[in-house]
């Protein structure tokens, strides 16, 4: 199988070794919004390498989303030219129902950076933590 970048990887929140398991359990629920399954069913990657790993995804989170509520922010008050309290209500908005998506996509971009694409993960099937 052909190795797909790993940002549209990221953003498919497939498995960053096979490019084929789900990161996330499937349907969505709210009550466990960052639901992932132990290991990739596809190649038995791990999900969760280590205690706390995906403390740096916080920072991924902060970064994505600040960078795009100012542009929200900038859009609001510039371009539509509405007033500080409306642009805020609106920001409210956005925010609440952006929430869930910066949550999971800076996990799945967090795994996504810290292990590799391996085009054999499927035959090997054995329990890797970062897939060197
Ligand atoms: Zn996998």
């Amino acid at each position: 199988m052909a190795k797909r970048n790993f940002i549209v990887n990221a953003f498919m929140k497939k498995c960053p070794r096979c490019q084929e398991g789900d990161l996330f359990v499937q349907p969505f629920e709210f009550s466990k919004p960052v639901n992932m399954p132990e290991h990739c069913p596809v190649c038995k990657q791990k999900y969760e390498p280590e205690p706390g790993f995906y403390y740096g995804s916080m920072f991924l989170s902060y970064i994505f989303s600040a960078f795009f509520f100012l542009g929200i922010m900038g859009l609001c008050l510039i371009f539509f030219k509405l007033s500080l309290n409306a642009s805020m209500g609106i920001l409210l908005l956005v925010a609440g129902s952006t929430y869930f998506f910066f949550l999971r996509m800076s996990r799945s971009i967090w795994i996504n950076i810290m292990v590799k694409f391996d085009p054999d993960a499927k035959e090997k099937k054995d329990v890797q933590s970062f897939g060197y």
